[in-house]
Formats: C-alpha cells, sequence, structure tokens
C-alpha cells in the first residue's frame, strides 16, 4: 500500500470544545501525519463550495451553518492509504453508529456536528487538499 495524503477538518463543535489537540492525537495515532494544518475561519461561500456535492440534501443550509458558526482547523493528512486510515479513525458519520475508539464515538455531539471530516476518495483528497491549500503550504 502506498503513501498517499487526505484532507481533514477539525469542526466546530471539536474546536469549541478545545478539542483540536486529542482529535490529532487521535490522527496521529492512527498511523497519520500533519504535513499542513491551519485554523481558519470558513466564509458561507467556501463552505457552500465545499459541500457542493450536498447541495440538494435536505441538511444542506443547516450543515453550512454549522460550519461557519466557528473555527476549524483544516488538514492535510499523509500516510499508508490515507484516506481509509483517517475514515475508519473518524468512524461512521452518525455516532450513534460509529464503533468504540473512533473520534466520532468519542467526541461527536450529533450527526451533523460530528467533529471531524475526511475525504472519501483519493480523488476527492487531492479536490479538497487544493481547495483550501498552496502547494507550497504542505511540507512532507
Ligand atoms: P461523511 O462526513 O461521513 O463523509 P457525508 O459526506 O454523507 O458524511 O455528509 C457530510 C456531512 O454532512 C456529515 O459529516 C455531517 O456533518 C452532515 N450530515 C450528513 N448527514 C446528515 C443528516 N442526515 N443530518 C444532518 N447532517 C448530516
Ligand atoms: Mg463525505
Amino acid at each position: 500500500m502506498a503513501v498517499t495524503r487526505t484532507f481533514s477538518i477539525i469542526k466546530p463543535d471539536a474546536t469549541r470544545r478545545n478539542l483540536t489537540g486529542a482529535i490529532t492525537k487521535m490522527l496521529e495515532d492512527a498511523g497519520l501525519r500533519v504535513v499542513a494544518s491551519k485554523r481558519i475561519q470558513m466564509t458561507k461561500e467556501q463552505a457552500e463550495g465545499f459541500y457542493a456535492v450536498h447541495a440538494e440534501r435536505p441538511f444542506f443550509n443547516d450543515l453550512v451553518s454549522f460550519m461557519i458558526s466557528g473555527p476549524v482547523v483544516v488538514q492535510v493528512l499523509e500516510g499508508e492509504d490515507a484516506v481509509k486510515a483517517n475514515r475508519d479513525v473518524m468512524g461512521a458519520t452518525n455516532p450513534a453508529d460509529a464503533a468504540d475508539g473512533t473520534i466520532r464515538k468519542t467526541f461527536a455531539e450529533s450527526i451533523e456536528a460530528n467533529s471531524a471530516h475526511g475525504s472519501d476518495s483519493d480523488e476527492n483528497a487531492a479536490i479538497e487538499i487544493a481547495y483550501f491549500f498552496k502547494p507550497e503550504e504542505i511540507v512532507g
């Protein structure tokens, strides 16, 4: 399996509860390395663009409002099969369905306020990384 990159967001429910370090440690313990990281306040336009694939879903407007309700930490993670490693440690979208020991089982408040985002494919990881980071901001 190759070393690849994925894109992560520590969501506003988690930054509000001062969980940036705790979540990052779980990512690192899962074999992922933070090769870029910045704390930002997303604009409405940025959040709408990022989640454009969900634009027709009933929860879209709430999701955008939630994602701009406070700061987020956007990260590029690197490791063996990074997309899968990240999604495994993140757990299911709904914390009620997430396995013990996952980020969402441990920290999520709800299916919406679920503490972390992780890309779902290598292709989307590349798109999402480029949405938030310039190449020179990523130092592996
Ligand atoms: P994931 O983040 O696990 O890849 P999705 O891509 O399906 O999940 O959804 C993106 C985000 O939208 C979720 O992480 C969650 O914050 C929110 N979301 C998903 N499904 C719902 C829902 N049924 N109700 C409210 N928010 C949701
Ligand atoms: Mg998704």
